[in-house]
């Protein structure tokens, strides 16, 4: 352990703890019952926030809110251009208030400072992307129906959206949905993960701030159940957007399919990383670490599966390994960290408990393999860990591990490296390294997954889609078809002049 690059307590301030209450209808409450419920920073163990439990009473008022916002017609036919103009505003206002969002965030997640900044930037550039698609929004015209009938296809805003978000990426996930679906003209209820509240109901106060009439965005903080589990039934709202584990995302599918919601789900990833002889070792390798350490490994896009060529895979190991040794994690509030702390104890346990069972089926600790103590903050961090020597059908192998441990297994044809690839539950998305364009494109049009990445990891745009394949979810967030996600078709046949034949015979 000693040969790890760890960062130590940097004695940061850390604020007195937010309050955090539901947004319903343009007004902060707390709950009727009073229930609270604390979130200490998994990295510090201090207090960071206490925030409202919702129960029925909270999540009915919120649903009675946006359904009330969205059928009296002001947002849903507002121009394009005045939503656009309130999502710009958003923009601008988490630009202004970037810190104090992201010291909260890495505060409530344990990610690192540096990287909680990057991604709330990243926030805002959603905001202004989602401001620019409200007012691109236009269906489709029929003028070949024949001479005296005129069709049109519009697209009108789904309704009202229940927005239910993950603790791994808070303020970015909730940015991946909201500004779309305002940009769509729909209002929603947005459910916060129950160990991250916080960002978003900053995020509350900037919308408020923005100029957003009140109900046309609610926040419901507190729990699966029953929060998520009412957001997901009531028969006022029309569709559920949610991000989070795939087993979460069954459920919310049964429950939705009750009322017929429209439903989109980004779930879990096991993603591929594989590396063909001729590829640039180096580059891979670095790209490797990126993919596995990110947000200590609790990333749906975690490239915690490598599949690697026989012939290079003990000298890629071997840069991972050296790399891995490089990566500085530790104290999140210290800007020189890029790896930070395990969510939750329990969390901490799933991980190891995967290393574990692995070793006693005979796979081999390349490094790491044993949670991490940082001098002056305790021990909820995992060390970088890479495991070698696996069989594919081993659950460490198939499963989200959700942690920094990267899996190593090794092929020798691409008939081989695509049947791996493949065969897996999931299909977020998978990498190929090769210097040939030929190699990259093959392994690109038969890999299943939402997202290929060739030579790189991990890069993302506003501008391109993304979203999973088989049990790695349905429909998709981000681009235009992120928009999409939040319209529903309608048709309007016209007839120009008084043309029609009568059904029943004059007599
Ligand atoms: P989770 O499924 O435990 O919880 C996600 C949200 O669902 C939380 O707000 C939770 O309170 C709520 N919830 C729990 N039970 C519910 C129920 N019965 N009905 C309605 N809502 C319910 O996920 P998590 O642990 O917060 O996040 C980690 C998971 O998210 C991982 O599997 C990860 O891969 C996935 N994820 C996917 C993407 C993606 O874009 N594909 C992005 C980030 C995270």
């Amino acid at each position: 352990m000693n040969d790890l690059t760890i960062i130590p307590a940097s004695g940061a301030t850390i604020p007195a703890a937010f309050k955090a209450r539901h947004l319903i209808d343009g007004a902060w409450v707390d709950s009727a019952n009073g229930a609270t419920s604390d979130r200490h920073s998994p990295a510090h163990g201090t207090l960071v926030s206490s925030a409202a439990k919702g129960a029925k009473p909270e999540v009915e008022a919120a649903i009675a809110a946006a359904r009330r916002a969205f059928d009296t017609g002001d947002w849903a036919f507002s121009s394009g251009a005045s939503r656009a103009a309130i999502l710009l505003k958003v923009a601008d206002l988490i630009e202004r208030d970037l810190d104090r969002i992201a010291l909260l965030e890495t505060l409530e997640s344990g990610k690192p400072i540096t990287q909680a900044k990057a991604e709330i930037a990243g926030a805002a550039d959603l905001w202004r992307y989602a401001a620019s698609l409200a007012r691109m929004i236009h269906g489709d015209s029929h003028n070949s129906l024949g001479p005296d009938m005129l069709g049109v296809v519009l697209k009108e805003p789904i309704g009202v959206v229940s927005i239910i978000c993950p603790w791994n990426f808070p303020f970015l996930i909730v940015s991946q949905k909201l500004p779309f679906a305002l940009a769509a003209g729909c209002t929603a209820v947005v459910k916060p993960s129950e160990l991250t509240p916080s960002t978003t109901c900053i995020l509350g106060e900037l919308l408020i701030d923005a100029g957003l009439p009140a109900g046309v965005a609610n926040i419901v903080l507190g729990f699966g159940d029953p929060v998520g589990e009412i957001l997901s039934t009531d028969p006022r709202v029309d569709m559920v957007s949610f991000t989070g584990s795939t087993g979460v995302g069954k459920r919310i599918s049964a429950a939705a399919s009750g009322t017929l919601k429209k439903v989109s789900l980004e779930l879990g990833g096991k993603n591929p990383q594989v590396v063909f002889p001729d590829a640039d070792l180096d580059q891979a390798a670095d790209a490797i670490t990126f993919g596995v350490y990110f947000n200590a490994g609790e990333c749906c896009n975690s490239g915690s599966r490598i599949i690697v060529h026989e012939d290079v895979a003990d000298t890629l190991t071997e840069k991972v390994v050296a790399l891995s040794r490089k990566v500085p994690f530790g104290d999140p509030l210290d800007p020189k960290t890029q790896v930070g702390a395990i969510i939750s104890p329990e969390h901490l346990s799933k991980i190891d408990g995967y290393v574990q069972d692995a070793v006693a089926d005979g796979a081999k600790v390349a490094m790491g393999g044993d949670t991490l103590s940082v001098d002056g903050l305790g021990a909820q961090f995992y060390q970088p860990t890479v495991v070698t020597n696996l069989r594919p059908d081993m659950a460490i192998a198939r499963d989200e591990v959700f942690g920094p441990v990267l899996s190593v297994l090794t092929f020798r044809t691409m008939d081989e490296a695509l049947h791996l690839t493949n065969d897996a539950s999931y299909g977020l998305s998978a990498g190929v390294w090769s210097r040939d364009m030929s190699t990259c494109l093959t392994f690109a049009r038969r890999a299943q997954a939402g997202t290929i990445w060739t030579n790189t990891w991990m890069d993302g745009f506003p501008e391109m889609p993304f979203g999973g394949v088989k049990e790695s979810g349905q429909g998709r967030e981000l681009g235009r078809y992120g928009l999409d996600e939040f319209l529903e078709v309608k048709t309007v046949q016209m007839r120009i002049g008084d043309t029609r034949q009568p059904w029943v015979a004059q007599t």
